[in-house]
């Protein structure tokens, strides 16, 4: 007789405006596919209730869990510890539970040089790249390493800007600078890729970043990492004035298929998690 089971591994994901997040559709997609009794769970987590949900977690017996905004730094004080990447990118968007600790790892910007290489070698490119968060910090470290040249980090906050361009400075060999967000801030002419790593743009079709449009050249690569809407605004101006564009679907799908293998062993599909994606936004 088959022994039952009816106790399925746990992973999932701690963030705000958890609902607007579809990892979880992705993950479970390829869990069923695969044939994986694994299940994926995604909470709605404030800033003060995420040590409890990481204890939680553990108690629980969870193999590990995404974090998203506003966590992916403040995550590290309940951790057990880092592994590489995320050492040196300071954020952590993926814990995995080995041996009883639960370690944080960094999926976010392996996951976006993976889809960027599918369209052009940062090797030896000067970069602008806005934004300074948990995205920018893990973008930032994984393209300097690839062989970017320059780095160019343009975000609201000063203090967070020079801080991932004194990272990046330290850590890499790319020569970073911060520059101001000026209103209607130019991308300086020889720019080959530009990043957009804010959240201006998620969940809001309209919402633009305040550069000058006609900056951004024929020939230049431009990345967003929304995913949702999937073609933000950066997106559809960018493909308007002829650059080659990249949205975050690629992104999400690859540090999806990395998350997943950290948490169960398993190889999973890419095209799976990108089918269901299609599925959900119509593209
Ligand atoms: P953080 O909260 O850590 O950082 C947010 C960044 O956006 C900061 O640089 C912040 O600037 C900037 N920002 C937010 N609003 C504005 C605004 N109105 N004007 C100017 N700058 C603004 O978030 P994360 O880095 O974790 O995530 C950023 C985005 O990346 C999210 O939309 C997330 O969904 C997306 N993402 C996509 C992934 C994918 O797989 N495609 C994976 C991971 C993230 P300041 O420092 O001045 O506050």
């Amino acid at each position: 007789m088959t022994e039952l089971n009816f106790l399925s591994k746990l992973v999932g994901s701690f963030s705000e405006g958890a609902a607007g997040n579809p990892t979880v559709a992705m993950v479970e997609a390829a869990f069923h596919h695969h044939k994986l009794e694994w299940r994926y769970i995604n909470c709605e987590v404030p800033p003060e209730k995420l040590g409890d949900a990481v204890k939680g977690a553990k108690a629980m017996g969870w193999a590990g869990f995404n974090c998203s905004i506003p966590h992916k730094v403040t995550v590290i004080q309940h951790l057990d510890g880092l592994g590489e990447s995320a050492a040196i990118i300071g954020a952590v968007n993926c814990a995995v539970s080995r041996n009883g600790k639960l370690i944080g790892e960094n999926t976010d910007g392996k996951g976006f040089l993976k889809s960027l290489q599918e369209v052009a070698d940062p090797k030896g490119k000067s970069v602008v790249m806005f934004g300074a968060g948990g995205a920018a910090r893990a973008i930032g470290v994984e393209v300097a390493l690839a062989g970017a040249k320059t780095i160019t980090v343009v975000n609201r906050g000063k203090a967070r800007g020079e801080e991932v361009a004194k990272l990046l400075n330290d850590k890499t060999s790319a020569k970073a600078t911060y520059a101001p967000w000026v209103p209607g801030y130019a991308v300086p002419a020889g720019t080959d890729i530009v990043i957009n790593a804010t959240s201006i743009g998620l969940e809001d079709e309209k919402a633009k970043l305040d550069i000058n449009l006609d900056s951004l050249k024929r020939g230049m690569v431009v990345a967003d990492v929304i995913v949702n809407p999937p073609r933000p605004a950066l997106i559809r101006d960018a493909e308007a004035r002829g650059c080659t564009v990249i949205t975050g679907r690629g992104m999400l799908v690859n540090q999806g298929v990395t998350g997943v293998k950290y948490w169960t062993g398993k190889d999973v599909d890419p095209e799976v998690m990108k089918k269901k994606l299609v599925e959900i936004f119509g593209m």
